[in-house]
């Protein structure tokens, strides 16, 4: 009789005892397998990609509440990645099956889905001086010249050379002041400026006279008084021109070469950037007209190539850039447009155009 009783409590001690480890067992199991983390596990994510799944509470419910996704496991590692896009680059990657992680998670972002992933379409967007806005006409113009650089097509474009001269014309925009642009896609018309002050005899070439604007005016005198320091003459001979005296000068080029010639050297009425009052054509003592094989030689021309931009003027038709500029090479001509921005030009070696477009207008 005692021994039934023990062996009751030892059978009773031991169901109890199973019991409880199957209690705790199965607590902790559905514990573990209740975790998100294991869930996904079992999805077949890797752990890796599960710590980045779980650090969105929204990303870890998609993830849970559907099949394993491999372009979630793709795009998941790219910073710029945002689940709000997901089928956004789903579709993008439907039609373009090259396109990277990253320029994939780059162009839908950034709303180029109406465009063919390329390495081009890549490479344009790279590079320096791009603006989305020119993007089509980019493009337009590379088919137009595919034996052109990317490089060579953002500049002609940002250039507005894929216009013809004199077509597609803008307003110039004369509130960017010292940062306006004067050429053969922006017309001035009959603009007068409002500061502009008479240049002192000092300064000019004699038998030469005339306006500059206020600043310009200051800044060139500075420019003066350094390059006189090492016995330099760097004189005014043509600063500001209005629109009726421009417009008889070009007339009478055009009387004596005809237009097409004319329109190589000199501006017609209000496309001149001598009507801004910025632009100066320098000269020194001895130069007897402008040319570059006069004023070009000179030692002022030598200084004024390392140091104008020192003073907020730039070379404004360098050698070498007549097809963007629009006009042939003058040693003489000077444009001011402050010194924070000639800074640029000088250092980044561009035109006016490009930096206009760029630094200015950023579109
Ligand atoms: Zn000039």
């Amino acid at each position: 009789m005692k021994r039934k009783v023990r062996i009751n409590k030892v059978a009773i001690f031991t169901l109890i005892t199973i019991i409880l480890v199957l209690i705790v067992g199965c607590t902790l199991a559905l514990n573990y397998f209740g975790k998100e983390s294991v869930r996904l596990k079992m999805k077949g994510y890797s752990s890796k990609v599960i710590d980045k799944i779980i650090k969105d509470e929204e990303i870890t419910k998609y993830a849970l509440n559907n099949k394993k996704d491999n372009l979630l496991i793709e795009l998941i590692n790219v910073d710029e990645f945002k689940f709000s896009n997901l089928d956004k680059y789903k579709s993008y990657k439907k039609d373009n099956k090259d396109v990277t992680s990253k320029d994939l998670v780059y162009l839908v972002n950034n709303d180029y889905t109406e465009y063919d992933y390329s390495p081009n379409l890549i490479e344009f967007i790279n590079s320096k001086y791009y603006l989305k806005t020119r993007l089509d006409r980019y493009l337009a113009y590379q088919e137009d010249h595919q034996d052109l650089e990317v490089k060579e097509i953002i500049k002609r474009v940002n250039s507005n050379i894929d216009y013809d001269f004199y077509t597609n014309v803008e307003k110039t925009d004369t509130s960017y002041g010292y940062q306006m642009i004067c050429n053969k896609h922006y017309n001035i018309g009959t603009y007068v400026p409002s500061n502009i002050v008479s240049v002192a005899s000092t300064y000019l070439k004699p038998g030469y006279g005339g306006y500059l604007d206020k600043e310009v005016y200051a800044a060139y005198i500075e420019m003066y008084n350094a390059a006189k320091k090492e016995n330099l003459n760097i004189l005014v001979q043509s600063p500001y021109r209005s629109y009726n005296t421009q417009s008889s000068i070009y007339n009478n080029y055009v009387k004596k070469d005809g237009k097409e010639k004319a329109d190589t050297y000199s501006a017609r009425a209000g496309y001149s950037e001598h009507q801004t009052a910025l632009a100066i054509d320098f000269a020194t003592k001895t130069t007897t007209g402008l040319s570059n094989s006069d004023f070009g030689q000179t030692k002022e021309f030598k200084w004024l190539q390392d140091n104008a931009y020192k003073y907020g003027f730039i070379l404004r038709y360098p050698k070498g850039e007549e097809y963007i500029t629009g006009y042939m090479y003058e040693s003489w001509h000077y444009r001011y447009i402050g010194k924070e921005a000639a800074k640029i030009v000088h250092d980044e070696n561009i035109t006016y155009e490009e930096y206009f477009t760029y630094y200015v207008l950023k579109k």
